[in-house]
């Protein structure tokens, strides 16, 4: 099975008549995707959207974050289970943003992982360096100890359902993208680390995806590394015929 995904992130944006349209014009371009094409919606849209996407196949809807816990007093939150019972298939973890602004760390993470896979779905893993970490040349370090963190209590079952998603934060919405050599040697050393925790099998068959500041212009040059399997596309997602032209680079 090819591994390559191309995945929008709307982030906070978007009224569902909005996301409705979008998804729309993007199936209307693409129709039937050579890649898996998966739109990654707030709440409020997840279901509206998932009855969009059933035909024709290749797309898939992801939730942008879930709580930790099957159920329960959680005012506002959303566990994996509904959104599995809702036939939601990913679920976008770890962001830049949701460690920035909701103070998620890697053991949070964890158990949101643990607990996604557990309800079946299949977590979007958003790992990445700060400019300051770059500028030291620490990146590997510090990306190597996120994946630690949050993937290496995983058993290589439950790995096998992860999608990586390498996003330097100095690169997400600042319209700068990694070089593609940059892209490469992360994805590659994310890939290595994979190898030696769960065997190269594993790691031969990972999803690891690019994200920051995806755009026509640069997605084909990023795709055609060797361990870059696609993008997570924030600003240029919300643009039916930027996306479109972003999953046919892949
Ligand atoms: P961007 O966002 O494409 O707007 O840089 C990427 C992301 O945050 O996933």
């Amino acid at each position: 099975m090819s591994r390559t995904m191309v995945a929008g992130n709307w982030k906070m944006n978007t009224t569902p008549r909005e996301g409705h349209e979008l998804v729309r014009q993007v199936i209307d371009r693409v129709g039937t995707p050579a890649t898996k094409v998966v739109f990654g919606v707030p709440a409020i849209q997840l279901m509206a959207v998932q009855a969009l996407v059933k035909d024709p196949s290749g797309y898939a809807v992801a939730a942008q974050n879930m709580h930790e816990e099957q159920s329960g007093a959680f005012t506002g939150e959303t566990s994996a289970a509904m959104l599995a019972d809702a036939g939601i298939e990913y679920v976008i973890l770890g962001h830049s943003e949701r460690r920035e602004y909701a103070g998620e760390d890697d053991e949070l993470i964890n158990r949101k992982i643990v607990a996604a896979i557990a309800a079946g779905l299949k977590p979007i893993y958003c790992c990445g360096e700060k400019l300051d970490i770059r500028e030291a040349g620490n990146q590997e370090v510090v990306v190597g100890k996120q994946i630690e963190q949050a993937l290496g209590s995983l058993s290589p079952t439950q790995i096998e359902s992860v999608v990586i998603a390498y996003e330097p934060v100095w690169a997400i919405g600042t319209g700068v993208t990694a070089s593609k050599e940059q892209a490469q040697q992360m994805h590659n050393y994310i890939r290595r680390m994979i190898s030696n925790q769960f065997g190269a099998d594993v790691a031969e068959h990972m999803t690891i995806l690019y994200g920051g500041s995806v755009k026509p212009g640069n997605a084909a040059e990023l795709f055609a590394q060797p361990d870059v399997d696609g993008g997570l596309v924030g600003g240029a997602s919300l643009d039916a015929e930027s996306f479109a032209a972003i999953v046919q680079a892949v």
